[in-house]
């Protein structure tokens, strides 16, 4: 068999053939394998959804208990799907995010969804897990993108407090994975005052915390009350809010913005970032080549828009690889 006649590319995302399944498919189709709940990944009206617990518990959060026809729990060890066997391995990247590894007839694919390497207590780490093909994404696939300790950047967020104690200081994040990662840097730097909340973080947030992520002590960031309050405090809401009036409520506000892409100054200039905290949830470029050494697969097939820079690597490395040209993988969880 071919890796082609294993998994390839179609409109609705990439097809495994001989089990008729998509992995994450960014159209309806009858059977879905999910790896996590990123809007980009897990949409809803699937009529069969097969993923994590955690990832079918977060997609009813975000999409209602009746976000597919019907839902599979992919617990550790294999599953069978109409002959191809099929596992889920953690990827790193939020909680309940995995690798999805399917084999048949002798052939076999890692399809990595979006995965990082470095230390995040919110997440599954990361295991390795090869195949004949791996699918790897690439969104920070540039030998440019480097990201630094997290810890240092948050460092950077609590100095910024003690030095303009006078001013709210509004971080940017996403509402999945991105938000409960920054708290809990935050609290491990030692950080312990409340934190405020924009309404769109608060489900997820609630269940991080009853999945056994402490969060430490979060409030709602209403208008109501004193605005002085909010001086000295860490507000935190997705990144839309700071372009709304919302952000407009808290005295003297200090935008940061906790993203990979705040790597890139004329994006944190473009969103009128003051404070950009260059964190990730994807592999940087060390990570990405370092993972491909390390697991050796046959192939690389490489997604998520930034393919050029790693194909050319893999091909100079004397590595198959090519590019898989899927759309509709977007930034959200960065
Ligand atoms: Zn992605
Ligand atoms: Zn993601």
């Amino acid at each position: 068999m071919r890796p082609e006649d294993l998994l390839h590319p179609r409109p609705e995302g990439l097809y495994c053939p001989v089990g008729d399944f998509h992995i994450d498919p960014v159209r309806p189709v009858a059977r879905a394998l999910i790896t996590h709940g990123h809007a980009d990944h897990a949409r809803a009206g699937h009529k069969a959804v097969l993923a994590t617990r955690r990832t079918l518990d977060i997609m009813a959060l975000r999409y209602g208990a009746d976000f597919a026809g019907t839902t599979q729990v992919a617990g550790r060890g294999t599953t069978q799907v109409n002959g191809v066997t099929v596992s889920f391995h953690p990827a790193g990247h939020v909680l309940g995010s995995a690798q999805i590894r399917v084999a048949a007839k002798g052939m076999s694919a890692v399809v990595t969804g979006d995965y990082k390497r470095g230390v995040d207590p919110t997440a599954e780490p990361y295991e390795p897990v090869t195949g004949d093909v791996f699918v790897t994404e690439a969104t920070f696939g540039l030998p440019v993108f480097r990201h630094p300790d997290p810890r240092a950047e948050i460092a950077r967020l609590l100095t910024s407090l003690d030095q303009f104690p006078e001013r709210a200081h509004m971080v940017g994040v996403y509402a999945l994975g991105k938000a409960q990662r920054v708290i809990r840097l935050i609290r491990d730097a030692g950080h312990d005052a409340p934190i405020y909340l924009h309404g769109a973080l608060q489900k997820l947030c609630d269940y991080y915390q009853s999945e056994g992520i402490a969060l430490g002590r979060l409030e709602p960031a209403t208008a109501d009350g004193d605005r002085a309050r909010f001086a000295g405090r860490i507000v935190m809401a997705p990144p839309s809010a700071f372009a709304a009036k919302w952000a407009q409520r808290f005295p003297e506000p200090l935008i940061c913005f906790a993203s990979g892409w705040m790597q890139v100054r004329a994006r944190a200039r473009q969103r009128g970032v003051e404070l950009p905290l260059v964190i990730s949830d994807h592999c940087d470029w060390g990570e990405l080549t370092a993972t491909i050494t390390e697991l050796d697969p046959g192939e690389v097939w490489v997604t998520h828009g930034r393919e050029e820079a790693l194909v050319r690597w893999c091909a100079l490395q004397g590595r198959a690889a090519r590019p898989l040209n899927l759309v509709g993988y977007e930034d959200e969880a960065e």
